[in-house]
């Protein structure tokens, strides 16, 4: 499909105004950041048939960091992190200050200093499959329905978007992973899915200050003899290489401290920072809320409001509890801490909320769960009563987390298709997880 990158999905809502869905071949990761930590325990569901069972999340989340390719920390040894990390240790000793795991292969190369970077998305995951014959990838088609009867799905209309052509996809089981938005709108105008379709939305609120690094950090790099030989020559003021990738740290979620953080210089939009600053002392620091699940918390289809696509377009109801409140009072007052430790706000970037949405971590349209009254999709991604439909993405997440999603719901992705395989009886002969 097309309309590319970033598309604003109720322009002018005010409850989560920074909505958007990607129409691409690759989705969203055609330009994620790669974060992929994983959550702390407290942030899983405590509820599942497999809950308690640690060691399989530990094999899952393991087989996911693998086929994703999480690197724990792939840039502590840069001069840019180091600086960061020192100053925060320097003044805030109390909290764990770590690399950012991130989803990408760090190639040394010919270039010690200017490693080569993959970035993984989709591509990365798919690796070999792609030349599999058995697979058709349909890029311009959009899936308008699936059509179902007696408890089972049989077809999918689709249409291509450049011809008009209307194709129809009979199969015997269909995974929809439109995103965590446009998955429950499929399933909407499918007649999928139970009541709570579109409900129990879940986002993360985000605080956000650019700050410049104080000059005394750079003193601490330029005095270091660890960095010699590193650092750029004298007629160059600021001692970080110019060519080094930029820093990404985290401090991790705690029992004290429930939320997870970035701190580092990201490509996004509002971070760019033009000639306000050289930009390798500009540092983002990123506080991500987590939000509690409510049932009233959703995504509304209006069957006479047409999307671009002539899908039933969505809006958005979507309120901060008590409790997230309370929350976001404690991330504000915390990233201006650490904000406080590193250096001066840019100026035009000084602490603020972010509009809501714009994390871009909607979960829970299609929350997983044991039981239908609270959930659309069973403990395996499967719609409530239709088993040959399964269910993937951020939308799945049954539970308030604050860690970017992706891995996790990859996590359930796994479990969706570990269950496809075993009731299929395609066995390992379709995949070898
Ligand atoms: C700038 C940015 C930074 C991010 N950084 C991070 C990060 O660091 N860590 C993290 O965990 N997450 C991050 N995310 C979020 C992450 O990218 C998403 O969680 C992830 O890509 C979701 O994957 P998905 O396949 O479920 O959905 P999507 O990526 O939204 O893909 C859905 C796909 O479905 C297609 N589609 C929708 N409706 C239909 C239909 N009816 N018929 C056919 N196709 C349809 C869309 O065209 C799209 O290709 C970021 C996102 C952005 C945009």
């Amino acid at each position: 499909m097309c309309k590319g990158h970033l598309h604003t999905l109720a322009p002018g809502n005010k409850d989560l105004p920074g909505a958007s869905a990607t129409y691409a071949v690759g989705g969203m990761a055609t330009h994620w950041t790669c974060a992929t930590p994983r959550p702390h325990p407290d942030e899983m569901p405590k509820d599942l048939p497999y809950s308690d069972d640690e060691a399989e999340w530990d094999r899952r989340y393991s087989f996911c960091e693998k086929l994703i390719g999480t690197n724990q920390s792939p840039f502590d040894d840069l001069v840019g992190q180091q600086i960061v990390k020192h100053a925060l240790n320097e003044a805030i000793p109390e909290r764990e200050i770590k690399g950012l795991p991130l989803a990408v292969h760090v190639d040394q190369g010919k270039y010690p200093h200017y490693p080569h970077l993959h970035w993984s998305g989709c591509d990365t995951i798919m690796g070999s499959s792609w030349s599999d014959p058995r697979l058709t990838l349909r890029s311009d088609t959009h899936v308008r329905k699936i059509v179902h009867d007696d408890k089972k799905a049989s077809y999918a209309v689709c249409e291509n978007l450049v011809t008009g052509e209307k194709i129809l996809v009979r199969a015997k089981y269909f995974v929809v992973a439109c995103g965590a938005i446009l998955s429950p709108q499929l399933l909407h105008v499918s007649g999928l899915g139970n009541e709570n379709n579109g409900r129990y939305l879940t986002d993360h609120p985000v605080a956000f200050t650019q700050v410049v690094l104080a000059e005394k950090h750079l003193d601490w790099a330029r005095q270091n003899s660890a960095f010699d030989g590193r650092l750029p020559d004298d007629s160059d003021p600021i001692p970080i290489p110019a060519d080094e990738p930029d820093p990404q740290l985290y401090t991790p979620y705690t029992n004290q401290h429930p939320w997870h953080t970035q701190i580092h210089r990201e490509a996004f939009q509002y971070g760019t920072i033009g000639d306000r600053a050289d930009q390798r002392t500009v540092i983002h620091l990123r506080w991500y809320g987590k939000q509690d699940p409510q049932r009233d918390n959703r995504v509304i289809f209006d069957n006479k409001k047409l999307d671009m696509w002539g899908m039933p377009s969505p809006s958005f109801q979507c309120k901060l509890s008590g409790g997230d409140q309370e929350r976001g009072e404690k991330i504000f007052a915390d990233m201006l801490k650490f904000a406080e430790a590193l250096g001066p706000y840019l100026p035009g970037s000084e602490p603020h909320w972010r509009p809501y949405g714009q994390a871009l971590h909607a979960c829970g349209t299609t929350r997983l769960g044991s039981d239908p009254a609270t959930s659309v999709l069973d403990p395996y991604c499967r719609v409530h009563g239709y088993n040959n439909v399964f269910v993937g993405g951020n939308n799945v997440i049954p539970t308030s987390n604050s860690v970017n999603p992706t891995l996790t719901s990859m996590v359930y992705a796994v479990l969706g298709v570990e269950k496809l395989i075993e009731e299929s009886g395609w066995g390992t002969k379709t995949a070898k997880l």
